[in-house]
């Protein structure tokens, strides 16, 4: 279940593989291809002002579902010491998956379905969703993530989602809302980069899901693999919880594209740029202010995006309220799988796509962990999604695959009819913009068509099957089933 990949640079490079789950030769190319960069490294310190520090990459671990990405792959966990690569994150900062656990239980919710769902496109196309946000909520999440965010409280007169806060919420803000331990930077910097485009528009696109295979989706517990860890975090079958899969929007884009512009700010006269264009910005004196600033909007991105899901999961709760009434809503957990965590000795890991899959007791990850960090892999859309916890497997660099990841690329021509959609789309509950067998909708007919081409791509047949996937994360000592979970409702952006 592991195969470790050759090449020319002996960087180890670790395949997390299952025998029922093909690895992608594109994906492996463009991996072979990021390998370069050691060689990047070593010159960029050779054109340094810092001899002692040997930037380079130092381990590579592809998850499961490693598929080729723009640049490099999705499910790529790369390891460096002495520098970062923004590269190596993703575009969407910090898009990641938040878990709540509800108190309501399918037979509760199935009957109301159909006025759940108009609910929910209420709320979430609609205008139902009003987050006004002050001054100091507005700056308290980009600084702080959760606690910044909820630091006075519930506003006076809460209207909309934020009527759904509960005190699990205002619990404990140090501990389990920073789940996955982000790395907070320095908020040095903060208001220019806020000022310079950075929070012109995200109190408006706050509650928004964005695009492609982002969704909030209703699910049910339907088996239990691990009856204790399963009861720990508030799990039993026919339990009903939210999934939220959600990134920082354009914030992430506009940190992405400081870290570029700050590594190439620091790029030495007389060392090309490198051919494989993936800008690394060394850990050395000369590159800090550069590296400070995008830590600084990297974390501020990375902020708002835990907020997002938040905001997400209480337009969630909010619907169900209005139709099943009363509920307590807990979180499971909120994984992050795009992002980078600077530790000790000059030691930065990179997760492009993965999840971080701590073992017990690992860190601060989960304080008083005892089950192991809570992994979360989304099958797709009207497919199982499985919860794990995480092993804090070293080979692979405690980190597991973040769903079952693309069997088609984008872009390959959709399959299946537009009545093959719509009877999908009715099957699985997909809320999506617009009502679309509403023929009074009235959208100019190209955007829909569009639209729906962009949808057609992310039917379950475009995605591998999650099952193989988890179990090789289970062959593997990545990670260990806890509980399965069966969609009842999926909102798509
Ligand atoms: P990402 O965009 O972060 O690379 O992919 C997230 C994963 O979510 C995909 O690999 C896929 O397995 C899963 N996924 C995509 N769409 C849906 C959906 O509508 N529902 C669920 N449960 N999973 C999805
Ligand atoms: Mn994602
Ligand atoms: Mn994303």
């Amino acid at each position: 279940s592991w195969l470790t990949l050759p090449n020319p640079a002996e960087i180890p490079v670790e395949i997390c593989a299952g025998p029922d789950v093909p690895i992608e030769s594109a994906a492996i190319d463009e991996l072979l291809t990021v390998l370069d960069t050691a060689a990047t490294l070593r010159a960029l310190a050779r054109a340094g002002t810092d001899p002692d520090v040997e930037p380079r990459i130092d381990r590579v671990v592809c998850t499961p579902d490693f598929h080729k990405g723009a640049g490099i792959p999705i499910g790529t966990v790369l390891r460096t010491v002495g520098a970062l690569i923004p590269q190596a994150v993703g575009n969407d900062i910090n898009c990641g998956m938040r878990v709540e656990a509800t108190s309501l239980t399918v037979d509760q919710v199935r009957p109301h379905l159909d006025r759940l769902e108009r609910q929910l496109r209420h709320l979430f196309f609609e205008g139902g969703r009003r987050i006004g946000l002050t001054a100091g909520q507005r700056e308290g999440l980009l600084r702080e993530g959760l606690p910044g965010l909820l630091a006075d409280g519930v506003p006076a007169g809460a209207v909309g989602a934020w009527r759904q806060v509960g005190p699990d919420d205002l619990a404990d803000p140090g501990g389990r809302l920073h789940a996955a331990g982000y790395p907070v930077a320095s908020a040095a910097g903060f208001r220019d980069w806020i000022t310079s485009g950075g929070g012109t528009s995200y109190d408006s696109i706050i509650g928004s899901i964005g695009g492609g295979n982002h969704f909030a989706e209703l699910q049910y517990v339907s088996v239990i693999h691990d009856g204790p860890t399963a009861y720990a975090w508030g799990l039993a079958p026919g339990r009903v919880v939210l999934m939220v899969h959600s990134g920082s929007l354009s914030l992430g884009h506009q940190a992405n594209a400081t870290g570029q512009d700050q590594a190439r700010a620091a790029w030495p006269r007389g060392v090309p740029m490198p051919r494989n264009r993936i800008l690394p910005i060394l850990l050395d004196e000369r590159s800090a202010p550069g590296r400070e600033r995008y830590l600084t909007a990297l974390a501020n991105a990375a902020n708002f995006a835990i907020g997002n899901r938040f905001f997400l999961a209480l337009m969630m709760r909010a619907g169900l309220a209005g139709v099943a009434g009363e509920l307590r809503s807990q979180l499971v957990y909120d994984a992050p799988h795009n992002l980078l965590w600077p530790g000790a000795d000059g030691v930065v890991v990179h997760r492009k796509g993965a999840t971080p899959a701590g073992g017990v007791g690992d860190g601060e990850a989960v304080p008083g962990n005892l089950w192991g960090e809570p992994v979360i892999v989304p099958g797709s859309m009207g497919a199982p999604s499985y919860l794990l916890r995480g092993q804090g497997n070293p080979r692979a660099l405690g980190s597991a695959c973040h769903g079952a990841g693309r069997s088609i690329p984008r872009g390959v021509a959709a399959r299946g009819s537009e009545a093959e959609l719509d009877a999908f789309l009715r099957e699985f509950r997909v809320v999506t913009p617009l009502d679309q067998r509403d023929p009074a909708v009235a959208v100019r007919r190209d955007i829909i068509d569009a639209w729906r081409r962009d949808l057609k791509q992310e039917a379950p047949w475009a995605y591998k099957e999650v099952g193989p996937v988890v179990e090789s994360l289970r062959r593997a000592d990545v990670a260990q089933p806890v509980a399965e979970l069966r969609p009842l409702l999926t909102v798509k952006g």
